[in-house]
């Protein structure tokens, strides 16, 4: 079932208030739940040693969310400087933060040397001349190509522009020991939203069968296998859960076996965030206006500016109507924002209540990937995160977006640059 059933005990009652407090829109995210998951998480790997959670701070990039992050004992996987700052703002330092970039800058590799540092997961062979101090602990993103198939969202590995590919993987780590390299880890990420837990598992013996082989190259021994994000979750509620546990009992096994061969296991990492965050939130609009015509229409207070999964990927979310989730879902609509692209849409001919304006409409599962992917285009802004918090109060976590902030970045007097040749 898509957003769980104690998540929305916890929020419907208390609802309405919340709107009518802060108005709407807004993102309520819920902190027992993902407690709750994290705690999950941690307890189905329990039986690999050293295991660790470096959430993907991409998904819900929000302090507060990190904090509980911290709380659960996780570390932080970034890509950018910004999400380097937020980690270390939250007090994360060196081996507690993974990045993750690609397509890497300089300046990116001087920043996350800073303040302690962090592991770098290099993306490409080329890679290794340009970091400017060469770190002990390196790891690399390895890209299985054709021998995996991927899914639709993170694409085919072969066409995946992530990773060094299998034939570059022995010299990426031996051109990095030559760098002064002593610590080793090797990561991938080859599936996202994956609801088959057997495709996590091979992901796990496919790191594991080229750790030995690099061993075997090279004699070095991994530190840790990261088998990255993409655990996934059932937006819809005709989709199964992932099966966590047979999921982690099958790992488990998989490190156990290298261990009796080898003598030692790399620990093993991973980096999700769907996962953890996107069943815990919730998008919650007021219908303000209803439309007939080829079709019917919902129009909400808010649109793809927060939440664009519908749109960019064709993903379904839930949507349930407060006050009205025990009525027959006898009616059709499409419900739509006000952006001026026809794909702003959250639901698609979708069967639900009867609508009248001013009702509530919950948006399931946008603790991932939600807000964070949300933009500006048409000067639509973006709206406050709340938390609901595990005492019952709410807080707000992210004001929403102002027309100060959107007319920040522009200049209404000229800021001129003239060249030194010009034709005119
Ligand atoms: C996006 C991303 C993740 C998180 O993916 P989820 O699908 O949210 O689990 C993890 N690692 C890397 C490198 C990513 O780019």
């Amino acid at each position: 079932m898509p957003m769980s059933e104690d998540f929305k005990a916890r929020l419907l009652p208390v609802v309405e208030e919340v709107a009518a407090h802060y108005g709407t829109p807004f993102h309520i995210y819920d902190e027992a739940g993902i407690r709750q998951t994290g705690e999950a998480l941690k307890s189905a790997f329990a039986g690999i040693e050293g295991f660790q959670e470096y959430y993907a701070v991409k998904a819900l990039p929000n302090p507060r969310i990190l904090q509980i992050m911290q709380d659960l004992g996780f570390g932080f996987d970034c890509s950018s400087i910004p999400e380097l700052i937020l980690s270390r703002k939250v007090g994360a330092t060196g081996e507690q933060i993974m990045f993750t970039s690609n397509n890497t800058t300089l300046e990116e590799f001087e920043f996350a040397a800073q303040d302690g540092g962090c592991i770098l997961n290099l993306d490409d062979i080329s890679l290794i001349d340009k970091v400017p101090q060469f770190p002990e602990l390196i790891c690399f993103r390895y890209n299985p190509g054709p021998r995996r198939t991927g899914n639709l969202i993170i694409g085919n590995p072969v066409e995946a522009k992530y990773g060094v590919t299998h034939e570059q993987v022995v010299d990426a780590y031996r051109l990095a020991r030559d760098k002064g390299a002593k610590r080793f880890g090797l990561h991938t990420m080859v599936a996202s939203n994956e609801l088959d837990h057997s495709y996590m598992v091979e992901t796990a013996r496919m790191l594991l069968q080229v750790a030995e082989m690099v061993e075997t190259e090279l004699g070095i021994r991994f530190e840790f296998v990261n088998i990255g994000g993409g655990f996934g979750i059932p937006y819809h509620p005709d989709q199964q859960a992932l099966n966590l546990t047979r999921m982690a009992s099958e790992i488990t096994a998989l490190f156990d076996q290298f261990k009796a061969q080898h003598g030692y296991v790399p620990k093993m990492v991973m980096e999700s965030g769907r996962y953890m965050t996107g069943p815990h939130g919730a998008l919650v609009t007021q219908a303000i206006n209803h439309k007939e015509t080829y079709r019917r229409y919902i129009g909400v207070d808010s649109c793809m500016s927060a939440l664009m999964r519908p749109a960019l990927y064709e993903a379904y979310h839930h949507i349930d109507v407060v006050g009205k989730t025990s009525l027959p879902q006898d009616q059709v609509y499409d419900v739509v924002g006000s952006l001026c692209e026809n794909n702003d849409k959250f639901a698609v001919q979708r069967a639900l209540p009867q609508i009248e304006e001013g009702d509530l409409l919950l948006i399931h599962d946008t603790g991932a990937h939600g807000h964070a992917m949300g933009f500006q285009y048409n000067g639509r802004l973006r709206p406050q995160e709340l938390l609901l918090c595990c005492d019952g109060s709410i807080e707000l976590i992210r004001r929403a977006e102002t027309l100060e902030d959107y007319f920040a970045t522009q200049n209404f007097s000229a800021d001129l640059f003239r060249p030194s040749t010009t034709s005119c």
